[in-house]
């Protein structure tokens, strides 16, 4: 198998240009229109390799601008093809959330619009009947969550005949969340002959098993070594008590006058909850996560975008899939259950080499979450202190992540299905100590 490895530097500092990697006018044309000058590392791989026809499995966080490298040129290619017939689909990308399943068909749409070609998003929780008729009339490239897809091809809205491109985007989240058997199923509808591309931020043990079956000689890329962070991003710990944390978020906010702040919370409780207190204080805020309808959760996303949200509070599945462009803040209420998700929360800034700032506010309690982090991303992270939010408590049992189904420990890795809007910071059973450093800086950001 070729492998292939880059790191995820900046596009500025690529050297070759989108002219040289085989794409046409039309995609040319829209790449200018959009700004993009040079290609990112991953799409220098991926571009030329899907356009020759190989298989691909990549190793690429999000911000490295994976999804352009899939998506150009799969256009081109369909661009060369016949157009689809009624119900047809030539293109499926699966990704585990709606959220991302969106802004890839926005990015589809934006690279696509000077071609005569038809994309189109199907996922669960909006009306089914809009989309079968808009699949009525055939679709170049789906993008789908798999439970609706599968909903959809079992009411013979969709056939499959006609599939040249299978896309997996954030493989390991889909097998997190459970999805095994419905792309297990949805693969064995497929036609054998295809082009697969499957990429996934970590390939664990039970990704590997998925692409054995699933590959054919695959180009492997690898951007940058799995959990480390982007080096654009600044990471700080402000370490505080419990219980003072949405007081300090607050605090944070207002003087150093944040303007667009991306929140993450472990509980969905615990989103609602701050979003409704900063609400309270006058900051407009939104939460996202998996009990809010659909429509809540687009205009939340949009509220946010469009900056008429300041402080938008989102549990990590719900998160996934939120590009902004040069989102500035993230904080960390709560430290994540499974350490790879620090390495996506913090993703959500600092994209494409654009600077971010990521902090995280830890509660003696999570002194075991922050040293699975610190061993995942083999980084030590800086702590420090804000004045008047000095914790009390310097040592605390840590947080109970099952929920009250027995002991769990901080993972360090991913693979197996833990649910991340599960945990709740009851029935402490060990100790554990926590004692921050003392600095004398205070977070001036
Ligand atoms: P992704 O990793 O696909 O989620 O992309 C991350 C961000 O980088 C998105 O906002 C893209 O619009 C942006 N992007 C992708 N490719 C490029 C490029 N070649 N030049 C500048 N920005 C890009």
């Amino acid at each position: 198998m070729q492998v292939i490895t880059a790191t995820a530097a900046p596009s500025s500092e690529s050297s070759s240009n989108f002219d040289d990697l085989g794409l046409s006018a039309p995609l040319l044309k829209a790449l200018s229109e959009k700004g993009y000058s040079t290609p990112s590392p991953i799409q220098e791989q991926a571009i030329p390799a899907v356009l020759s026809g190989r298989d691909l499995m990549a190793a690429a966080q999000t911000g490295t601008g994976k999804t352009a490298g899939f998506t150009l040129p799969m256009l081109e290619r369909l661009s060369h093809g016949a157009r689809s017939g009624r119900c047809q689909i030539r293109a499926l990308v699966l990704t585990p959330t709606r959220e991302l399943a969106a802004q890839i068909l926005d990015n589809v749409r934006v690279y696509s619009r000077h071609l005569r070609l038809r994309s189109d998003v199907v996922f669960g929780g909006v009306k089914v009947n809009p989309q079968i008729q808009r699949l009525q009339q055939g679709v170049d490239l789906l993008v789908a969550t798999p439970g609706r897809l599968l909903d959809l091809y079992q009411q013979g809205a969709i056939r499959f005949e006609r599939v040249e491109f299978l896309v997996l985007d954030e493989a390991d989240r889909m097998l997190d969340m459970g999805f095994i058997h419905d792309i297990r199923r949805i693969l064995s509808k497929l036609p054998e002959r295809r082009q697969n591309l499957l990429f996934s931020a970590t390939f664990n043990p039970s990704i590997r098993k998925l692409a054995t079956g699933l590959l054919h000689d695959p180009l492997q890329i690898q951007i940058t070594p799995p959990n480390q962070t982007a080096r654009t991003v600044q990471q700080l710990v402000h370490p505080c008590d419990m219980k003072r944390k949405p007081e300090l978020l607050s605090h944070l906010i207002r003087t150093n006058n944040w303007q667009q702040v991306l929140v993450f919370s472990r509980t969905k409780h615990g989103a609602n909850r701050v979003a409704e207190r900063l609400s309270k204080e006058g900051l407009s805020a939104a939460a996202i996560h998996g009990n809010k309808s659909q429509g809540a959760r687009t205009r939340a996303l949009q509220g946010f975008k469009d900056g008429s949200v300041r402080v938008l509070v989102a549990t990590d599945i719900a998160a996934r899939g939120i590009d902004i462009q040069q989102l500035p803040h993230v904080v960390n209420l709560d430290l994540p259950n499974v350490a790879e998700d620090y390495v996506h929360r913090i993703g959500r800034t600092g994209r494409a080499g654009e600077c971010g700032h990521a902090i995280s506010l830890v509660a003696a309690e999570e002194s075991l979450l922050l040293k699975a982090i610190e061993r995942t991303t083999r980084e030590s992270l800086e702590k420090v202190l804000i004045p008047g939010f000095e914790p009390t408590v310097l040592e605390a049992p840590p947080i109970d992540l099952s929920g009250g189904r027995g002991r769990r420990t901080p993972r360090s890795g991913s693979g197996s299905a833990t649910r991340h809007d599960r945990g709740r910071a009851d029935k402490p059973r060990s100790k554990s100590s926590a004692r921050p450093r003392r600095s004398g800086r205070t977070s001036q950001r």
